[in-house]
């Protein structure tokens, strides 16, 4: 577990006590009669024995403490995961400039109050690949928000607006559902801030709900490709936070966490720029016996939020994302196509990756 400090309890005063009082005791032995030595006698049994005592339940407390804290760590619910999914799915695509971005928005902010975060709703507009002015609603949600030890936990909760990766070229203009591509990692985050209301971790939790993730050049585009035009909420909130001096000791991207047959490599750019965090992260998969879904290998490079987090907050970010390196894409089969949706999705896969992030938080 990360930055997780035990507390102990310290008895050096207790010691220090003992220790002066008894080499004094020694001295004035010779000059006490047999009555004051048997009482100082039974005074230093007495006193030893409390020390024992004093001692013995501290650590008594103590692994009474750390066993509670371990029997208490949450119970991540994949079924709960499942849901938040489901519902974001209710409300459409969610598109930027759609009634349905505005309502899931308003869903978005509102269940992260309900479990307790402090909410900041970032509201601006980002200029798109193809200079339209989009409306672009950030949403973060903090826990412990005194806490100087904090962690970014980031997921993108907008749907691409063409699905420019479909096999029939006649849905290439029709909008991506993206419950893989979205809403999975939103899902897992939201059953995270659930489990904030019931135990809050020690570190700090920053739950940041990123929107215009999606909304880069498609393929058909005859004018410039660039990374500049993805992850547009991440470019605007980060420009804020570093005016703010916003901290944290490490973030979490979680991007296509849902898919039944997902494949989590060490992406490169998270290698380049948190490689420490990469190691915690597929270590804590592997003690769980998650080995042969968090692979052990390097991945390719994938611009996505966490690269601009990296470069313009120089926060440690990794992006768990699902690529498929022996497979003719780099992503999953459902990647920007209309077959982005529930049917695609595995509560096996959610609760796994939240079962990663609860050891690691927790
Ligand atoms: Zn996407």
């Amino acid at each position: 577990m990360l930055y997780n400090t035990k507390k102990r309890l310290i008895c050096v005063g207790m010691w220090g006590f003992f220790s002066i009082f008894a080499p004094s005791k020694r001295k004035e032995m010779n000059h006490l009669k047999r009555f004051y030595t048997g009482f100082l006698l039974l005074l230093v049994l007495v006193s030893c024995s409390c020390k024992r005592n004093a001692t013995g339940d501290a650590t008594l407390t103590n692994s009474r403490v750390s066993q509670a804290n371990s029997r208490e760590m949450p119970l991540f619910s994949a079924d709960s995961a499942y849901q938040y999914v489901a519902e974001q799915c209710n409300f459409g695509p969610r598109v930027p400039g759609t009634d349905a971005q505005t309502a899931c928005a308003g869903w978005l902010e509102k269940e992260l109050r309900r479990h307790g975060a402090q909410v900041i709703v970032q509201e601006g507009e980002m200029k798109a690949y193809n200079a339209a002015m989009l409306p672009v609603k950030n949403i973060i949600g903090s826990f412990n928000a005194d806490a100087k030890m904090r962690v970014l936990l980031v997921s993108h909760w907008d749907s691409r607006p063409f699905a420019d990766n479909d096999p029939d070229p006649t849905k290439h203009k029709t909008p991506v559902m993206g419950a893989n591509d979205g809403a999975s990692g939103v899902g897992i985050l939201l059953e995270l801030a659930r489990l904030c209301s019931q135990k809050l971790p020690q570190v700090g939790i920053d739950i940041f709900l990123t929107d215009a993730e999606d909304y880069g050049a498609p393929n058909d585009w005859t004018g410039t490709h660039d990374e500049k035009w993805w992850a547009l909420g991440t470019q605007m909130w980060c420009k804020q936070a570093a005016k703010e001096g916003y901290r944290a000791q490490y973030g979490i991207l979680l991007d296509m966490v849902g898919s039944p047959d997902a494949t989590f490599y060490r992406e490169y750019y998270s290698e380049r720029y948190a490689s420490s965090f990469v190691n915690e992260i597929w270590q804590t998969a592997a003690r769980l016996g998650y080995g042969d879904l968090f692979i052990n290998q390097g991945g390719g490079g994938i611009t996505d939020d966490h690269v601009f987090i990296n470069r313009m907050l120089h926060i440690p970010c990794v992006d768990i994302i699902d690529t498929r390196v022996d497979a003719e894409g780099s992503f999953c089969p459902e990647w920007h196509t209309t077959r982005d949706t529930m049917d695609n999705i595995s509560k096996e896969t959610l609760g796994k990756v939240g079962r990663v992030l609860v050891s690691l938080l927790w």
